[in-house]
């Protein structure tokens, strides 16, 4: 799709439906990148970061006559209604809530899309992961971008399991209880076990490899910062710990701590993001502690932490690149990506 016109490279344009964590990250790390814009921003109510958002130069766009007259109220310029919006632009991401049912309105607008994880696998039939399953997604129409813990899990399993193969694994998802600004979730003083076995990370990672085998349990703790996993793995060969550091360290978006070096917890890990001056203090990488994986007798076991709003925003713009044909191989789509985000 990198089509040379004159000399200059056009660029694919994206719209974002829903304006909220993830989707304003999204809008950034798009509009970071050369070979792709903003053309659009639908969001209902003219928020802070709708003003913020206005002068970064994202138009906006109505959802409806009654928020128009919302952001007319606060002086926030509109370009338009939510149906113009899906005219100007190539491709949608849709951040908003799960469940919010939007597809049949892409569909007859004729635009692709992309979901995220709260949505269910069948929505799209096709839930994406970069390193995974670019290829899958080339050309796709429709594509569900999975979860924060689902991809962090991918991102380490996924080498392991083409390199040396896995008989099983065994992960306990350790879950924070809602994201940083949100002061109406909980538990604020509880553990929260989640009774359902398996909790549905295992499947969610079987929707995009399917011969994963893999079970996971999850609890809920009063924390807002990150995820983070305790994970056990079978080996189908016998490797040392070396070895799955040497895999780990040539697979993109995986970043080790060291607890020996002082980051010995989520918190650090956060501070230590804060103290790079990454965007957002954001960590996009999946964090591994280098001194707590280890393999003994076949099994490893290592433990990682997830950043909640960030690990899954540079695979939205692999996403797009991939459907709309713009990059086919997807080690060049992510070196772009990451080049466009300062991903290390
Ligand atoms: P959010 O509540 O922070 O943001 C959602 C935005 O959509 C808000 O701006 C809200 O005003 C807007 N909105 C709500 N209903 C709408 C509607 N009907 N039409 C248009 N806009 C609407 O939510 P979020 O955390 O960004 O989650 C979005 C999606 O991303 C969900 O599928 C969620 O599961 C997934 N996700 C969230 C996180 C996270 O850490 N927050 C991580 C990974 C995936």
């Amino acid at each position: 799709m990198f089509s040379l016109l004159q000399g200059i490279k056009m660029s694919v344009k994206v719209a974002i439906n829903g304006y909220g964590t993830v989707g304003k990250r999204i809008a950034d790390a798009v509009d970071q990148q050369k070979d792709m814009e903003i053309v659009g921003v639908s969001k209902r109510t003219p928020t802070y970061e709708a003003e913020l958002a206005a002068e970064k130069g994202f138009p906006f766009y109505a959802a409806s006559d009654k928020y128009l007259k919302a952001f007319d109220e606060k002086d926030i310029p509109v370009e338009g209604m939510f149906d113009e919006m899906l005219e100007v632009a190539d491709l949608i991401v849709d951040a908003t809530p799960k469940g919010a049912g939007y597809k049949e309105t892409f569909e007859k607008a004729g635009i692709k899309a992309i979901w995220q994880g709260g949505e269910k696998h069948s929505l799209t039939g096709l839930s994406f992961n970069s390193m995974a399953n670019y290829e899958e997604a080339y050309g796709a129409d429709y594509v569900r971008v999975v979860s924060c813990n689902t991809t962090g899990l991918l991102r380490t399993l996924y080498p392991i399991h083409v390199d040396i193969g896995f008989d099983k694994c065994n992960a306990v998802m350790i879950r924070r209880s809602a994201d940083p600004w949100d002061t109406k979730r909980g538990p604020i003083n509880s553990i929260d076990p989640v009774l359902n076995i398996p909790s549905h990370h295992g499947p969610d990672v079987q929707s995009v490899v399917p011969d994963i085998d893999i079970q996971t349990t999850a609890v809920k703790v009063p924390t807002t910062l990150m995820h983070l996993h305790s994970v056990i793995v079978d080996l189908k060969e016998d490797v040392d710990t070396d070895h799955i550091l040497k895999l780990w360290e040539k697979t993109p978006r995986i970043k080790f701590f060291e607890a020996s070096q002082g980051v010995d917890s989520t918190a650090k890990i956060m501070e230590w993001a804060k103290d790079r001056g990454n965007f957002r203090g954001d960590l996009n990488e999946i964090a591994v502690w280098k001194d707590g994986t280890q393999v003994k007798d076949g099994t490893l076991y290592y433990y990682q932490a997830i950043h909640q709003e960030s690990d899954i925003i540079p695979e939205n713009v692999d996403a797009i690149r991939s459907m709309m044909e713009m990059e086919e191989d997807k080690m060049k789509s992510i070196q772009l990506t990451n080049a466009g985000m300062s991903i290390e």
